[in-house]
């Protein structure tokens, strides 16, 4: 039964479709993926497992698109007109979406639609900023005009995860929409519901057939296929550093460029000042949402040892509290997405307890979970040795390793002693000590008594080391989706 009391064949499963030439098709093989729902453990949706044929099908009507004349004759600010409108439709359907992206992924309703406010945003910042980009003159000798201008790279493949499938789509479909670029998206196959029904929106607002295409299918398939494609012309991939490291290495091949946004294992350090009872909320918050399958969750707190019981028996008692349940009713805590991912978590942990780390605190799972959704409790293990794996890998669930510091340096030392540079967080009153600590992490943002959890649409966002390299989000994105070039005229 799933949990809206009907069981569904595989014959009755809703069928999506892919997006090839503004036309919804099947992949050429016929071939489909079930969509399993992670409350309930249960099949209910199929997508197109689309192959390199199919990939090949949506480069090329991308590259059409790009060439002709309704694309490349549109101004930026009727591309710009048609991102708002965009904004428009998504809103106007955001009962609809946030359910389908809360089913799709297993994250709480509230947090669904979060989500797709935050996909209405991206449209909205990135319709607004399409017409104001501008380039520079440059002085040189009298007698010339030096300009720069920017131009869209062509066509942008864009490999999306199954965390936020609607913010990250949005996020890159908005930007390189907006820079002229026509785009084919490889959403992922565990969860992509939300991205095609608002590429169908895309039709509607204006974009031509081409602009914007949908390919789903598997990673090693359709996404691999995609990423070597020697007819696109940029790749922004979000996902493991895994992949990311095969993704780089297919745009050296083609000798294009990519913007990689990889994981993180991002440390929040709490000073002997920092105001606990504002702090402890928000870094709870911030490891537990999405069920810790966030890339900039603050799955690390360093805590001053002078504040260590209080701040352990706080995270006890605030975990014991966190109630794990199906996507529809729970405030804190949805499933993970998939089986394998329940089974990795499970091993961190069990790992830890039989390496003698103490589960301070745990949560529970609401009885009437279904017992073959992927469910798991809220923990907090401490004090975690900083070099075991619970302290250096990413979990990717709802897992805060605590660690106890003496000194600022020792804990400017352990935050930046993973492979990993996403995120930060700093917790104290003293501004001189924030700024000082701010400037000697090495990450893509610093968070100064508060953590945004990747923060605004406004604000560029991107990691160092293993948490990849570009920046998205905010007008350096438009950067990153476009190419600069420098133009001399002679007026002797
Ligand atoms: P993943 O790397 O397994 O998959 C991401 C996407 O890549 C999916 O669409 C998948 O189908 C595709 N893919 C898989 N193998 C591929 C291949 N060989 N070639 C081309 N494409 C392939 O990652 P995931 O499990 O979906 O997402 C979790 C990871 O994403 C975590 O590490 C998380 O931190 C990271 N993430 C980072 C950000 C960020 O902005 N930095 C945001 C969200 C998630």
């Amino acid at each position: 039964m799933t949990e809206f009391g009907a069981t569904l064949s595989s014959q009755n499963l809703k069928k999506y479709r892919a997006l090839i030439n503004g036309l919804q098709c099947d992949a050429s093989s016929s071939e489909t993926i079930d969509m399993i729902c992670p409350s309930t453990g249960l099949p209910y949706a199929t997508i197109p497992r689309c192959s390199a044929a199919d990939v090949g099908k949506a480069v090329s009507s991308a590259r059409s698109a790009l060439e002709s004349s309704e694309w490349s004759r549109m101004s930026a600010g009727e591309r710009g007109q048609c991102l708002l409108k965009l904004a428009e439709l998504v809103e106007a359907n955001k009962d609809h979406l946030a359910e389908l992206e809360s089913r799709d992924t297993g994250k709480p309703l509230s947090q669904g639609y979060g989500d797709i406010a935050a996909a209405v945003q991206y449209f909205r910042f990135y319709g607004g900023a399409a017409d104001k980009i501008t380039g520079e003159t440059l002085p040189i000798a009298t007698d010339y005009l030096a300009m720069t201008v920017r131009e869209p790279h062509g066509v942008v493949a864009s490999i999306v995860p199954w965390n936020y499938p609607m913010q990250i789509f949005a996020r890159v479909a908005g930007a390189s929409l907006a820079m002229g670029n026509t785009l084919v998206v490889k959403p992922s196959e565990d969860a992509c519901l939300s991205v095609i029904e608002t590429a169908n929106l895309a039709l509607e607002a204006g974009f031509p057939a081409g602009t914007l295409n949908i390919l789903t299918g598997l990673g090693e398939e359709a996404g691999a296929a995609l990423s070597y494609n020697p007819e696109v012309d940029f790749i922004t991939f979000t996902g493991s550093p895994d992949v990311g490291a095969m993704i780089q290495s297919a745009a050296a091949r083609n000798h294009i460029g990519c913007t990689l946004e990889l994981g993180g294992k991002s440390p929040q350090i709490l000073f002997e000042d920092a105001d606990l009872s504002k702090a402890l909320p928000i870094i709870q918050d911030c490891i537990l949402k999405n069920g810790g399958q966030t890339c900039s969750a603050g799955s690390r707190l360093l805590v001053h040892q002078s504040r260590w019981e209080e701040a352990v028996d706080t995270l006890r008692s605030s975990f014991r509290s966190v109630v794990s349940g199906q996507y529809k009713d729970c405030l804190d805590l949805g499933p993970l997405i998939n089986a394998s991912q329940l089974r990795r978590v499970n091993a961190f942990c069990e790992q830890a307890e039989a390496d003698g780390i103490t589960l301070i605190g745990e949560g529970t799972i609401a009885p009437d979970a279904p017992t073959e959704g992927y469910y798991t409790t809220a923990k907090v293990y401490g004090p975690v040795p900083i070099d075991h794996p619970l302290a250096q890998d990413e979990v990717f669930g709802p897992v805060l390793s605590v660690i106890p510091f003496r000194t600022e340096e020792e804990a400017i030392r352990i935050a930046n002693g993973t492979a990993y540079g996403l995120v930060a967080g700093i917790w104290t009153k003293d501004i001189v000590r924030a700024t000082r600590v701010a400037k000697a992490i090495r990450s893509g943002q610093v968070f100064v008594n508060t953590y945004g959890a990747g923060g605004g649409v406004e604000l560029p966002f991107g990691g160092v080391k293993k948490s990849g390299h570009g920046r998205e989000k905010g007008f350096e994105a438009l950067k990153e989706f476009s190419v600069l070039k420098t133009i001399v005229v002679s007026h002797a």
